[in-house]
């Protein structure tokens, strides 16, 4: 991020413009919908700058700008479209240390004026660093069309209405106020007009305030296997409305992005053996935040419901009459699977596939392994790195063939994904050789589809 987007508070602020054609009027149309003084030097105006001028909407100095015209100045821009003259501008801002932009000039500026979605007083500003002019206008063009019209007359009415909603306790209540306004209310109403729209605000106050205070509320909610793209809609949501998100090591920092600013961030951290935080510890903390009434968001690696612990979790919220909820997610081994290009069931090849766990709480995890070793088998061994060795000859000596494919894949979904196709007899001397050192799926009885059909790679890998 080259430019960094701040709102200038334009009340009172003196704002100059050189320049009298095209470009001037282009930049004059935005900055007349601000509450700045605006100066506009010109030897040579165009008409509408004139007219402006004399309705009081601006000042006009027909003449070229001189070193006191610009101290003290908020913002300059520079907008003859003459290189020898803007360059002059430039020269002037910053000696007096004023912020610049010369128009259509990306380097020579300090600043840019992003393209703009105005709802009045909710503005969203664009910006693509020149990088895409085209996309800037088509995510305007999408904007413009999905936020009603009528949207900066209730964020004026809102905010206005801020101060009587104060006496609605903090936090989860006066978001869920503002959110039924915002979403509900609101717009009902204001198709009525103003009055009616104030007269909807102050029941729906009146309703909010007689309500029972809030009860917390624990969300399990899978974060997927680390892209943010495959988390649902659902855990979306509850990123965007908790209070308090409790994750885990496995769920990526793309996806913390997506929680609310103001909401506590507490990693649970723990390492594939040992944890980092005990999972009492953890049971604790989800009941200390429920119970003080606030939205808890339990955010795991994967699917929730897979090798995470949940139940004990779930027996810590129902020991303290917390209530909860489950929002799946996808798990390390669909992802896994769909990375290799393959499915995890196949007509004809298994009729089963197994999650398989590689360390238990005593240690590397006995299996039915004379099952597993049977040919066609498809296993998801999960926290299978260190176990590799132990598996394989669990498997060799249960009669499983040396020559059974066997996938690792390292940081499945995610951009450094890699995947390391080898066999049950070399495991081991293939992990030694792949050193991986991210969350890895041993998937056993699947080759990457691409080790047949080289072509598909390139699509599997997107
Ligand atoms: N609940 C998680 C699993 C937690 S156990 C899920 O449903 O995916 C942790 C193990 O999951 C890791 O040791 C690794 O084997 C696997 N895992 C989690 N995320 C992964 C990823 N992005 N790529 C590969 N394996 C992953």
């Amino acid at each position: 991020m080259q430019h960094y987007p701040v709102f200038l508070n334009t009340r009172a602020a003196r704002i100059i413009l050189s320049g009298g054609g095209e470009a001037a009027l282009a930049k004059l149309r935005l900055l007349m919908k601000t509450e700045a003084n605006l100066h506009v030097f010109a030897p040579d105006a165009a008409p509408e700058i004139i007219d402006w001028a004399n309705a009081g909407a601006l000042t006009l100095h027909r003449r070229a700008l001189k070193a006191e015209d610009v101290a003290g100045a908020a913002l300059v821009y520079a907008a003859d479209e003459a290189e020898a003259r803007d360059s002059e501008t430039a020269t002037l801002a910053h000696s007096a240390r004023v912020l610049l932009n010369i128009v259509d000039n990306l380097e020579g500026s300090d600043f840019i004026t992003p393209a703009i979605v105005d709802r009045d007083p909710v503005t969203i500003a664009i910006g693509t660093e020149g990088a895409a002019p085209v996309l800037a206008r088509q995510i305007k063009a999408d904007l413009e069309a999905r936020l009603p019209s009528s949207l900066g007359a209730l964020a004026r009415i809102g905010k206005a209405f801020r101060h009587a909603a104060d006496t609605l306790p903090m936090g989860r209540a006066r978001r869920a106020f503002w959110s039924e306004y915002y979403t509900k209310t609101g717009p009902a109403s204001i198709s009525k007009g103003e009055a009616a729209t104030k007269a909807a605000l102050d029941t729906l106050l009146a309703q909010h305030l007689t309500e029972a205070p809030a009860e917390g509320h624990v969300v399990f909610a899978g974060a997927g296997p680390g892209d943010p793209e495959l988390l649902t809609l659902k855990a979306r949501r509850a990123l965007h409305e908790a209070d308090v998100v409790i994750y885990d090591r496995l769920v990526s920092p793309a996806i913390l992005e997506l929680a609310r600013r103001e909401a506590l961030m507490l990693s649970a951290g723990k390492e594939g053996f040992g944890a980092a935080m005990s999972q009492a510890d953890i049971n604790a903390l989800i009941v200390k935040h429920a119970s003080a009434g606030v939205q808890v968001l339990r955010l795991k690696g994967g699917d929730p419901a897979v090798f995470a612990r949940l139940d004990e979790e779930i027996e810590a919220c129902e020991a303290h009459d917390i209530a909860f909820s489950i929002i799946p997610g996808i798990t390390a081994a669909s992802a896994s699977a769909a990375a290799l290009g393959q499915s995890l069931t196949k007509r004809g090849r298994n009729t089963e596939a197994r999650l398989v766990t590689g360390h238990d709480m005593q240690g590397y995890a006995d299996q039915d392994w004379k099952s597993l070793a049977r040919a066609g088998e498809v296993a998801a061994i999960y926290m299978g790195k260190r176990a590799a060795r132990f598996i394989q000859g669990r498997l060799l000596m249960h009669g499983a063939a040396a020559n059974t494919p066997v996938s690792l894949v390292e940081n499945a979904s995610l951009p450094n994904q890699r995947i390391v196709a080898t066999t049950l007899g070399q495991l081991p001397n293939a992990l030694a050789e792949a050193a991986l050192t991210g969350p890895a799926l041993t998937l056993l009885g699947l080759a990457p589809r691409d080790a047949v059909a080289p072509t598909l790679k390139q699509e599997v890998a997107q």
